[in-house]
Formats: structure tokens, sequence, C-alpha cells
């Protein structure tokens, strides 16, 4: 398998709102040890208003498809996150234009436009304890992979792998960003819930949409 196409972002984008909306007390849990324990509400927020508005996205594309969840999230999540994961979904849709299918390549700049929007709007680096701690690592390990031209399955799997390893760098650092930072080193030992989010989801749509009932290449199911 090297490619993915819209129906499998569209797809993952239907795990991603279970994933949110199973967690949500989970993450309201994560934010409340080093934030203000909203995470998990505002994100699902977004998240059931993308449910709801369901039928009347644009499918016709991945990007059109990111860019018609981007205003829904944009609109309808709370706190910090509207922006963020707006923004996110937003410039993902930007770089997708027009696409019907991306290899491991293309996802990896789609991974990167998120990350950049995320830079953009929230003016956070690697290391600050936010969500870009498990969000870059993954995009970076997809860029490996299509360096060694590795088939879909296993860099999506390494890509999960990054980004949990990640999320659990989160909790030896203090934030630098968001609420959290206002602890300062009384941060540490905690998971940023951003961070531990996007581990969380990309899991599930690894498990979900690429593996669990899917049929692909035998040789690349192997596992890492
Ligand atoms: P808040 O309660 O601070 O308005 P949320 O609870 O909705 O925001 O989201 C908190 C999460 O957002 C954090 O765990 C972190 O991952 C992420 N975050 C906060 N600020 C930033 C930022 N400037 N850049 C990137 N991510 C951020
Ligand atoms: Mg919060």
């Amino acid at each position: 398998m090297d490619i993915i196409t819209v129906q499998h972002v569209v797809d993952s984008m239907n795990t991603v709102i279970d994933t949110v909306l199973e967690n949500e007390g989970y993450f309201c849990e994560l934010d409340s040890a080093a934030g203000d324990g909203d995470f998990g509400s505002s994100l699902a927020k977004g998240f059931r208003g993308l449910r709801s508005n369901w039928e009347s996205l644009n499918k016709d594309d991945i990007g059109a498809f990111m860019r018609s969840c981007s205003m829904i999230i944009m609109e309808k999540c709370g706190g910090a996150s509207g922006p963020l994961w707006g923004t996110a979904l937003m410039q993902a849709g930007r770089y997708a234009k027009g696409k019907n299918q991306m290899g491991v390549e293309e996802l990896s700049e789609f991974f990167q436009a998120m990350v950049d929007g995320v830079k953009k709007i929230g003016g956070a680096s690697l290391g600050d304890k936010t969500l870009l701690d498990a969000l870059i690592p993954a995009t970076e390990s997809l860029k490996d992979s299509a360096s060694e031209h590795e088939g879909m399955l296993l860099a999506l799997r390494k890509c999960v792998k990054a980004a949990e390893n990640g999320a659990t760098s989160t909790r030896e650092i203090a934030a630098k960003k968001g609420r959290a930072s206002y602890l300062g080193n009384r941060s540490i030992g905690y998971y940023d819930a951003g961070a531990k989010a996007i581990a969380v989801i990309l899991a599930d749509v690894l498990d979900k949409c690429f593996v669990e009932g899917a049929v692909y290449d035998s040789n690349e199911n192997a596992g890492l």
C-alpha cells in the first residue's frame, strides 16, 4: 500500500471524531493536571459539530474536505484549541488542494503544513510542552520514511510510535506556552494534554482505518 485516498482521509476524520468524543473525560483530566481542565470538552465541542455537519462537508478532494472541516473546528472548538486545530486543518487543506491521493512524501508535507499552521498561530516550538511535541516527531518520522521509500503502512506505524514517544517526553519538561506555563516547573511530571491527544488520535486512526480488518500488503503487516 503506497497511497492514501480521499476515502482514507474521510474515514480517518470519522475516527478522529470517535476518539475525541470517547476521550472527552480523559483529555479534560490530562488538562486539569497542568492546565484548566477544559481541553477535552473544548475539543469535543468542535468534533461534535463536525459530526452534526458531516453530510454537508465537501468530500470532493482531500484539500476541500480538510478546509470544510477546518471552518467548523475553528468556529466550534473552545479555548486555544479552536484556532490551533482549525489552523492546522486549514493549512493541511491548503496543501492538499485538488489532491485525490497522497503518497508517504506528500503525507509528510501534509503533516508539515499542520505543524507550520500551529507554529504560526501559537508561536510555540519543539520542547515547549505543547501538541507540537507529538506532531513534529510524527512529521519528521514521515519525512524519514519518505526518504527511505518505505511503504505507507510501515510509515504510519513509525509515525504513531514517534508521536507516542513525543507525548511521553512532555512529562519531563516544563511548559513554556499555554496555561500550563503559569505553573512553570510544577508542570513537570505531567503529560501535555494536547500532545497526548495527538498520540491517542493517530494510534486510533492507524488501528481502525489502516490495520484492523483492512486488506493490505502482508509484508508491510510485519510490524516494527
Ligand atoms: P486553553 O485552556 O489554554 O485555552 P485548551 O485546554 O483548549 O486551551 O488546550 C490546551 C492544549 O493546547 C495544551 O495541552 C497544548 O497542547 C496546546 N497549546 C496551548 N498553547 C499552545 C501554543 N501556543 N502552541 C501550540 N499548542 C498549544
Ligand atoms: Mg485548557
